[in-house]
């Protein structure tokens, strides 16, 4: 029979988890085609998550614990999941219930279909803060409208079914940090999309403030799409010309006149150093742009892995 893995990154999810494998059984009991092993991620969690992972271990025997050596973040989390894992699926799950459980037969369903990408799609997004909503969909639409196709689907984040053949793939994809939301797209292969409504955390508190939000989509944005170094060059382009005209005009304007009202310099003079302003703080700006594509090009080639295993704590019966 074939074997579903359940891969799921956990950091400060002491509560959540226990919840989560206090409800589990109920929903994969029913499902007869499969067989399913859980991959449950610490991710340096400071609270007692990794405790609780093991009591969950030492009454399971279907449960592998990943122990990472400190916090490296969800991506990084999911990957050493996926590394890990046996199964000939994969489904990500986040640890607090907000992806539904009842979820897992829909997707096993449409691995039975002979699908290898299962996407579920948010069909709302209610529950979600209302800076998390406006971040994400404003994450979402300016990727795919800048590169002027679907590059990545919109509303549909880290909770996915993959097959064997696509962890594989993504697997081995060279990147050192994984960007999930564009390699999954990328791999092809056979996709379908399930609607859901995200339901809210059962406890606790998100991991991503607005700090993490903006870097995470900085990151992606650098990673999925090089339109914004392109707008830099046509705008420095454009603001060059206008600049040299510009010069043109007082140049002429200061040979014509040669004695201006003493206000009138004093005017110019102000607004020449709001000019001078307003050109360093753009080109601050874009130095700031092409700087987040340097850090991505520094953490690809410097040969570090983007996580540590500490420990694998590994099935009772294997
Ligand atoms: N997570 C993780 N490492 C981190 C942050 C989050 O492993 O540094 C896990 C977290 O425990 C959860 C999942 O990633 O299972 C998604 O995190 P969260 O629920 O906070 O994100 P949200 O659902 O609010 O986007
Ligand atoms: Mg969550």
């Amino acid at each position: 029979m074939e074997k579903i893995s359940i891969v799921i990154p956990c950091y400060n999810e002491e509560e959540a988890i226990e919840i989560y494998f206090s409800k589990i059984d109920e929903y994969i009991n029913k499902i007869e085609d499969f067989k399913f092993e859980f991959v449950l991620v610490n991710d340096g969690s400071k609270d007692k998550t990794l405790d609780i992972l093991k009591r969950i271990h030492s009454r399971r025997d279907d449960v592998t614990i990943v122990n990472l050596s400190r916090n490296f973040g969800q991506m990084p989390a999911i990957s050493a999941g996926l590394y890990t894992c046996k199964g000939d699926f994969a489904i990500i799950m986040d640890a607090d219930l907000q992806d539904p459980l009842y979820m897992i037969e829909k997707i096993a369903a449409k691995f039975k279909e002979g699908y290898d990408v299962v996407n579920p799609h948010r069909i709302d997004r209610k529950k979600d803060s209302s800076l998390k909503r406006n971040t994400a969909g404003f994450f979402y639409k300016f990727v795919n409208k800048i590169e002027g196709k679907k590059v990545i689907p919109e509303n549909v984040n880290c909770f996915r079914g993959l097959s064997r053949k696509a962890i594989d793939e993504i697997l081995k994809m060279k990147e050192r940090d994984r960007y999930l939301l564009a390699e999954i797209p990328y791999i092809g292969f056979k996709v379908c999309t399930i609607d859901f409504s995200r339901e809210e955390r059962i406890c606790g508190k998100t991991k991503y403030n607005l700090k993490k939000m903006t870097r995470y989509a900085l990151d992606n944005i650098s990673a999925i799409t090089s339109f914004p170094l392109y707008s830099i060059i046509k705008f420095g382009a454009l603001s060059s010309l206008l600049t040299f005209v510009n010069f043109l005009v007082m140049l002429i304007l200061f040979i014509c006149s040669n004695h201006l009202p003493m206000n009138q310099i004093i005017f110019m003079t102000l607004f020449i150093v709001s000019v001078i302003l307003l050109c360093s703080s753009i080109i601050i700006f874009f130095l700031g742009v092409i700087g987040v594509y340097l850090h991505n090009i520094l953490i690809n080639t410097r040969e570090r892995e983007n996580f540590i295993i500490d420990e694998v704590i590994t099935q009772k019966d294997k």
